[in-house]
């Protein structure tokens, strides 16, 4: 095995990889390489071949931290929501053992890696956004109280718009649809939403049990 590869072994990988050059079947995974030329390909996979290796013989992460080395940047193919839902995951396992977080916390890099990750979004209208301010004329339109600060940037009361119906719900970007709040509301607005979203997963479940 090769401990220190170069961008050359990577890319003498790449080539074997896609000439199909290796003996194992190819799962999908969610770490992927970006090369500058703006193709993807499987980190495992391709940093297995590299190292002469099998995929279970080492972990993501020493393969994360070889490219961190080589200046390759890395992306996570799965959604921003999926990676939060995973930290929140890992917190409540982590609480419940301390003695094994303080542990694992003695050995820890203290330096976090970093990931690219892609994401699809809305384009919002900058017009329903002004409008909706000028609407709100500086204080939040669900506690009414004055914005808790104004922006550095213009001195603009500090607000933020908050579509009702969420776009990703097939709400409309309109001036109907929105509301200016305050960092605190929208938070709560926001918790409220995941709490909805949860007990409609929750009781579609139950119909799907009752059946
Ligand atoms: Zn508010
Ligand atoms: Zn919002």
């Amino acid at each position: 095995m090769k401990n220190n590869i170069k961008l050359n072994d990577i890319e003498a990988a790449i080539a074997l990889y896609k000439k199909n050059k290796f003996s194992w079947n190819i799962r999908p995974v969610d770490w992927h390489i970006s090369t500058p030329t703006g193709e993807l390909y499987p980190l495992k996979y391709i940093y297995a071949i590299a190292i002469g290796k099998n995929p279970p013989q080492f972990t993501t992460n020493q393969a994360k931290n070889a490219m961190l080395h080589l200046n390759l940047p890395y992306v996570s193919l799965r959604f921003v929501k999926e990676n939060e839902i995973a930290l929140h995951n890992d917190v409540d396992a982590s609480l419940q053992d301390r003695a094994s977080r303080l542990h694992r916390l003695e050995t820890a890099s203290k330096v976090p890696t970093k990931r690219l990750v892609i994401r699809e979004e809305y384009d919002r209208n900058s017009d329903v956004i002004a409008e909706v301010l000028d609407r709100a004329k500086g204080y939040c339109e669900s506690c009414n109280e004055k914005a808790p600060f104004n922006r550095l940037r213009d001195n603009r009361p500090y607000l933020e718009v908050h579509h009702i119906v969420r776009l990703a719900d097939g709400g409309d970007d309109s001036v109907q649809n929105a509301e200016a709040l305050c960092p605190n509301c929208h938070r709560q607005k926001h918790f409220w939403l995941t709490i909805f979203k949860l007990i409609e997963k929750f009781q579609s479940m139950q119909i799907e049990h009752n059946k």
